[in-house]
Protein backbone atom coordinates (compact mmCIF):
# COMPACT_ATOMS: atom_id res chain seq x y z
CA UNK A 1 0.00 0.00 0.00
CA UNK A 2 1.48 3.46 -0.81
CA UNK A 3 1.15 7.19 0.93
CA UNK A 4 -1.41 7.63 -1.80
CA UNK A 5 -3.37 4.28 -0.64
CA UNK A 6 -3.17 5.88 3.14
CA UNK A 7 -4.86 9.24 2.39
CA UNK A 8 -7.24 7.50 0.84
CA UNK A 9 -8.02 5.62 4.02
CA UNK A 10 -7.73 8.43 6.17
CA UNK A 11 -10.40 10.33 3.69
CA UNK A 12 -12.48 6.93 3.95
CA UNK A 13 -11.98 6.83 7.69
CA UNK A 14 -12.82 10.94 8.13
CA UNK A 15 -16.02 11.11 5.63
CA UNK A 16 -17.80 8.94 8.04
CA UNK A 17 -18.72 11.85 10.37
CA UNK A 18 -19.53 14.45 7.56
CA UNK A 19 -22.02 15.88 9.92
CA UNK A 20 -19.93 17.03 12.93
CA UNK A 21 -16.98 18.34 10.48
CA UNK A 22 -19.67 19.93 8.16
CA UNK A 23 -20.71 21.83 11.24
CA UNK A 24 -17.40 23.42 12.49
CA UNK A 25 -17.07 24.96 9.08
CA UNK A 26 -18.29 28.13 7.69
CA UNK A 27 -20.49 27.60 4.80
CA UNK A 28 -18.78 27.55 1.15
CA UNK A 29 -15.96 25.65 2.66
CA UNK A 30 -15.80 22.51 1.69
CA UNK A 31 -13.73 19.74 3.58
CA UNK A 32 -12.20 18.97 -0.21
CA UNK A 33 -11.31 22.82 0.10
CA UNK A 34 -10.02 22.92 3.31
CA UNK A 35 -7.70 19.54 2.47
CA UNK A 36 -6.37 21.11 -0.71
CA UNK A 37 -4.77 24.26 1.04
CA UNK A 38 -3.52 22.72 3.80
CA UNK A 39 -2.31 19.86 1.44
CA UNK A 40 0.27 22.45 0.75
CA UNK A 41 1.79 22.63 4.28
CA UNK A 42 4.61 21.57 5.41
CA UNK A 43 4.11 19.21 8.96
CA UNK A 44 6.27 17.34 10.06
CA UNK A 45 5.85 13.54 10.69
CA UNK A 46 5.70 11.61 14.07
CA UNK A 47 4.61 8.75 15.59
CA UNK A 48 2.96 8.89 18.85
CA UNK A 49 3.21 5.92 20.58
CA UNK A 50 1.83 4.84 24.48
CA UNK A 51 1.93 2.37 26.95
CA UNK A 52 0.29 1.50 29.77
CA UNK A 53 -2.72 -0.31 31.20
CA UNK A 54 -4.51 -0.47 27.60
CA UNK A 55 -1.99 -1.98 26.18
CA UNK A 56 1.30 -0.97 23.65
CA UNK A 57 0.25 1.35 21.13
CA UNK A 58 1.45 4.03 18.32
CA UNK A 59 0.03 5.86 15.19
CA UNK A 60 1.56 8.38 12.60
CA UNK A 61 0.61 11.93 13.30
CA UNK A 62 1.61 15.23 11.45
CA UNK A 63 -0.96 17.39 13.77
CA UNK A 64 1.61 17.94 16.33
CA UNK A 65 2.50 21.10 18.05
CA UNK A 66 4.36 23.12 20.89
CA UNK A 67 1.67 25.10 23.15
CA UNK A 68 3.98 26.66 25.55
CA UNK A 69 7.17 26.35 27.68
CA UNK A 70 6.00 27.13 31.09
CA UNK A 71 4.71 23.83 31.49
CA UNK A 72 6.09 22.22 28.81
CA UNK A 73 3.05 21.41 26.75
CA UNK A 74 2.52 20.03 23.29
CA UNK A 75 -0.74 18.85 21.85
CA UNK A 76 -1.64 16.53 19.70
CA UNK A 77 -4.74 15.84 17.25
CA UNK A 78 -6.36 12.26 16.48
CA UNK A 79 -9.03 10.85 15.13
CA UNK A 80 -11.58 9.46 17.16
CA UNK A 81 -11.72 6.91 14.97
CA UNK A 82 -8.31 5.47 15.15
CA UNK A 83 -8.10 2.80 17.73
CA UNK A 84 -4.58 4.29 19.47
CA UNK A 85 -7.14 7.05 20.72
CA UNK A 86 -9.11 5.14 22.83
CA UNK A 87 -5.84 3.04 24.58
CA UNK A 88 -4.32 6.71 25.06
CA UNK A 89 -7.27 8.05 26.85
CA UNK A 90 -6.93 4.75 29.36
CA UNK A 91 -3.20 5.13 29.69
CA UNK A 92 -2.59 8.59 30.09
CA UNK A 93 0.06 8.69 28.76
CA UNK A 94 2.21 9.53 25.45
CA UNK A 95 5.64 10.18 23.55
CA UNK A 96 5.98 12.26 20.30
CA UNK A 97 8.80 10.66 18.37
CA UNK A 98 9.47 13.29 15.45
CA UNK A 99 10.93 10.89 12.90
CA UNK A 100 14.33 11.42 10.77
CA UNK A 101 14.73 11.65 6.90
CA UNK A 102 15.03 7.74 7.08
CA UNK A 103 12.54 6.66 8.64
CA UNK A 104 9.50 7.07 5.77
CA UNK A 105 9.11 2.80 6.10
CA UNK A 106 8.22 3.89 9.94
CA UNK A 107 5.36 6.26 8.90
CA UNK A 108 3.81 4.50 6.56
CA UNK A 109 3.79 1.32 9.22
CA UNK A 110 2.53 3.60 11.94
CA UNK A 111 -0.25 4.77 9.20
CA UNK A 112 -1.84 0.85 8.60
CA UNK A 113 0.75 0.29 5.25
CA UNK A 114 1.05 -3.53 5.77
CA UNK A 115 -1.57 -4.05 8.78
CA UNK A 116 0.56 -5.03 11.35
CA UNK A 117 -0.04 -5.92 14.87
CA UNK A 118 0.93 -3.05 17.79
CA UNK A 119 3.50 -6.06 18.89
CA UNK A 120 4.70 -6.11 15.01
CA UNK A 121 5.25 -2.39 14.74
CA UNK A 122 7.51 -2.07 17.30
CA UNK A 123 9.22 -5.34 16.67
CA UNK A 124 11.56 -3.43 14.19
CA UNK A 125 13.61 -0.49 14.69
CA UNK A 126 15.21 0.65 18.14
CA UNK A 127 12.42 1.34 20.76
CA UNK A 128 12.97 2.05 24.65
CA UNK A 129 11.66 3.81 27.07
CA UNK A 130 12.27 7.21 29.20
CA UNK A 131 9.97 8.60 32.27
CA UNK A 132 6.38 7.03 31.32
CA UNK A 133 6.78 3.82 29.67
CA UNK A 134 5.57 5.04 26.45
CA UNK A 135 7.94 3.90 23.70
CA UNK A 136 10.76 6.21 21.96
CA UNK A 137 12.76 5.46 18.69
CA UNK A 138 16.16 5.86 19.16
CA UNK A 139 16.45 6.99 15.59
CA UNK A 140 14.21 9.91 15.71
CA UNK A 141 15.49 12.80 15.93
CA UNK A 142 13.31 14.08 18.78
CA UNK A 143 11.32 12.19 21.27
CA UNK A 144 8.70 14.53 23.97
CA UNK A 145 7.65 11.96 26.62
CA UNK A 146 4.44 13.34 28.25
CA UNK A 147 1.51 12.98 30.99
CA UNK A 148 -1.76 13.95 29.07
CA UNK A 149 -3.21 16.40 31.02
CA UNK A 150 -6.47 16.89 28.95
CA UNK A 151 -8.31 15.63 26.59
CA UNK A 152 -10.58 17.71 24.41
CA UNK A 153 -13.39 16.21 21.55
CA UNK A 154 -13.34 19.14 18.32
CA UNK A 155 -15.65 17.17 15.71
CA UNK A 156 -13.99 14.51 14.26
CA UNK A 157 -10.90 14.31 16.21
CA UNK A 158 -9.64 14.71 20.22
CA UNK A 159 -6.64 17.12 21.09
CA UNK A 160 -4.44 15.92 23.99
CA UNK A 161 -2.97 18.42 25.95
CA UNK A 162 0.43 16.95 27.19
CA UNK A 163 2.72 17.65 29.51
CA UNK A 164 6.48 16.86 28.97
CA UNK A 165 8.41 15.18 31.17
CA UNK A 166 11.50 13.65 29.58
CA UNK A 167 13.31 14.65 26.58
CA UNK A 168 16.13 12.36 24.29
CA UNK A 169 17.63 14.13 20.91
CA UNK A 170 19.54 12.43 18.83
CA UNK A 171 22.88 11.99 19.18
CA UNK A 172 23.42 13.45 15.48
CA UNK A 173 22.79 17.06 16.13
CA UNK A 174 22.08 17.68 12.04
CA UNK A 175 19.69 14.47 11.44
CA UNK A 176 17.55 15.11 8.86
CA UNK A 177 13.76 15.44 9.72
CA UNK A 178 10.79 13.69 7.59
CA UNK A 179 8.48 16.24 6.55
CA UNK A 180 5.15 15.71 4.77
CA UNK A 181 4.16 18.05 1.97
CA UNK A 182 1.38 17.87 -1.04
CA UNK A 183 0.97 14.01 0.38
CA UNK A 184 4.13 13.29 -0.19
CA UNK A 185 7.56 12.47 2.56
CA UNK A 186 10.13 15.10 1.86
CA UNK A 187 13.02 16.27 3.98
CA UNK A 188 14.29 20.51 4.41
CA UNK A 189 17.59 21.33 3.33
CA UNK A 190 19.24 25.37 4.23
CA UNK A 191 18.07 27.98 1.73
CA UNK A 192 21.14 30.19 -0.44
CA UNK A 193 20.90 33.13 2.75
C1 LIG B 1 1.93 11.61 7.06
C2 LIG B 1 0.72 11.22 7.84
C3 LIG B 1 0.24 12.03 8.84
C4 LIG B 1 -0.89 11.68 9.60
N1 LIG B 1 -1.30 12.51 10.58
C5 LIG B 1 -2.37 12.16 11.35
C6 LIG B 1 -2.78 12.99 12.43
O1 LIG B 1 -2.18 14.04 12.70
N2 LIG B 1 -3.84 12.59 13.18
C7 LIG B 1 -4.53 11.42 12.90
O2 LIG B 1 -5.51 11.12 13.59
N3 LIG B 1 -4.17 10.61 11.87
C8 LIG B 1 -3.10 10.94 11.11
N4 LIG B 1 -2.71 10.12 10.09
C9 LIG B 1 -3.47 8.87 9.85
C10 LIG B 1 -3.02 7.75 10.80
O3 LIG B 1 -1.60 7.61 10.78
C11 LIG B 1 -3.60 6.37 10.38
O4 LIG B 1 -3.39 6.18 9.00
C12 LIG B 1 -5.05 6.19 10.72
O5 LIG B 1 -5.29 6.49 12.09
C13 LIG B 1 -5.46 4.73 10.49
O6 LIG B 1 -4.64 3.93 11.33
P1 LIG B 1 -4.67 2.31 11.26
O7 LIG B 1 -4.61 1.83 9.85
O8 LIG B 1 -3.63 1.82 12.21
O9 LIG B 1 -6.12 1.92 11.69
P2 LIG B 1 -6.80 1.75 13.10
O10 LIG B 1 -8.15 1.20 12.81
O11 LIG B 1 -6.71 2.96 13.94
O12 LIG B 1 -5.90 0.66 13.85
C14 LIG B 1 -5.79 -0.63 13.32
C15 LIG B 1 -4.67 -1.33 14.05
O13 LIG B 1 -4.85 -1.23 15.47
C16 LIG B 1 -4.57 -2.46 16.09
N5 LIG B 1 -5.79 -2.91 16.79
C17 LIG B 1 -7.06 -2.60 16.45
N6 LIG B 1 -7.90 -3.15 17.34
C18 LIG B 1 -7.16 -3.78 18.26
C19 LIG B 1 -7.43 -4.50 19.43
N7 LIG B 1 -8.68 -4.69 19.89
N8 LIG B 1 -6.38 -5.02 20.13
C20 LIG B 1 -5.14 -4.82 19.72
N9 LIG B 1 -4.80 -4.14 18.62
C21 LIG B 1 -5.80 -3.63 17.89
C22 LIG B 1 -4.12 -3.41 15.01
O14 LIG B 1 -2.72 -3.38 14.95
C23 LIG B 1 -4.68 -2.81 13.73
O15 LIG B 1 -3.88 -3.07 12.61
C24 LIG B 1 -1.56 10.45 9.32
C25 LIG B 1 -1.08 9.60 8.31
C26 LIG B 1 0.04 9.97 7.57
C27 LIG B 1 0.56 9.05 6.51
Amino acid sequence: MTSQTVNQERTLLESKAPQALGDLLEPGISVVEFRDALARAVTAVTVVTTDGPGGLAGVTCSAVASVCDTPPTVLVCMNRRSYVNGVIKQNDVLCVNWLSSQQSAVSDMFAGVGKLSMPERFGSGRWHTLATGAPYSADATIALDCRVVEAMEVGTHSVFLARVLATKTHEEEHRDPLVYCRRSYATTRPTAH
